[in-house]
């Protein structure tokens, strides 16, 4: 009963909480942490290259050299993680940049690990940013055939252990890539290597400015044929299983914002820790619109991540790392 019969007075007084800033804070359910962040790097060669990418104010692609800095910037701000994607200076059908022993990647892990032992480095694993075709996998006969990538992706997981990657996150959506990988990686000489797998990652249009960042937009068709489709949560839970009887150590979904009821059933039914990707259009809408003055940037951002967070992801992947990480520093 919410109101009392007699007098017609509310009973819950919900607004007794709510009345003062130390009142809210003491009862908050969820709370942002830098701590918990992964900020996604562009790595590019070339020196002294800060390439703005116009789809996403704030964001650029840096050559090797400019690495250094950014760990010190992530170290200071407090956020542990970095997710590194490469654009290597040529393509060819088969990504061999993305295996390749002194490819941009495995580059950028050794700067980076050289730089700061104690900066968790997680690297992308995908052929997309190396074919020529911007497919995440070999192409045969117009299609990206599977079982043909599968060797490939697991060449490229190990060389990124081997460069000294501390985990690697595997997001072609080939079937059976984290069960090739974990064997890799144990044969390899890298068991103790963690994969993040890209477990529910869906064909979502709001890729768009990655694809600019990463030069990776598909040559012919799109990635429908191995991507999730946007409108299955079942199915969701059924990749994130596989993935975690085939050796997942963390499991992710992506994107995040658009995809909370997603994490929200994956929190419920799967214990591993949880990772959330906030991807470059939700971060863009967010952008345009404060540009605008249409939106309270800040509040908006924040408000945006703890949703992620009180969905259930564990972890969040987000260009608005370092941002949120000062804002959270510095409490309005
Ligand atoms: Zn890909």
């Amino acid at each position: 009963m919410s109101v009392d019969p007699q007098s017609g007075s509310p009973v819950d007084r919900f607004r007794r909480l709510r009345r003062t800033e130390a009142l809210r804070r003491l009862v908050r359910e969820t709370r942002l942490s830098p701590e918990e962040l992964v900020y996604p790097l562009f790595v590019v060669g070339g020196q002294g290259v800060r390439n703005a990418i116009p789809s996403m104010p704030g964001q650029s692609q840096l050559s090797l050299d400019q690495l250094p800095a950014e760990a010190a910037e992530l170290r200071a701000l407090g956020i542990p993680a970095v997710l590194l994607f490469g654009i290597p200076s040529t393509k060819d059908e088969q990504g061999s940049g993305a295996y390749a022993a002194d490819g941009i990647v495995q580059q950028a892990v050794r700067a980076l690990k050289q730089a700061d032992p104690d900066l968790l480095v997680i690297t992308d694993v995908c052929l997309c940013e190396y074919t020529s075709h911007g497919h995440c996998g070999v192409v045969k006969d117009g299609e990206v055939d599977n079982d043909a990538t599968l060797p490939l992706l697991t060449r490229t997981a190990l060389s990124q252990a081997q460069a000294g990657a501390d985990m690697v996150a595997p997001s072609a959506m080939m079937d059976g890539q984290v069960a090739a990988i974990r064997q890799a990686l144990d044969e390899g000489g890298s068991p103790h290597t963690p994969i993040m797998a890209y477990a529910a990652k869906y064909a979502s249009a709001f890729y768009g400015p990655f694809r600019e960042a990463a030069e990776s937009a598909p040559q012919f068709g799109d990635r429908r044929g191995y991507q999730m489709d946007p409108p299955n949560a079942r199915e969701a839970l059924r990749e994130i299983e596989a993935d975690i009887a085939e050796g997942a150590d963390i499991v992710m979904v992506k994107p995040a914002l658009a995809y909370l009821d997603v994490l929200a059933r994956a929190r419920e039914r799967f214990d591993l820790p949880l990772a959330a990707y906030n991807v470059s259009g939700e971060y863009a809408m967010i952008k345009a619109a404060a540009a605008n003055g249409w939106l309270d940037e800040r509040r908006v951002t924040l408000e945006v991540l703890t949703a992620i967070k009180r969905a259930g992801a564990d972890i969040i992947i987000t260009y608005h790392a370092k941002e949120a990480a000062r804002w959270l520093q510095s409490p309005s």
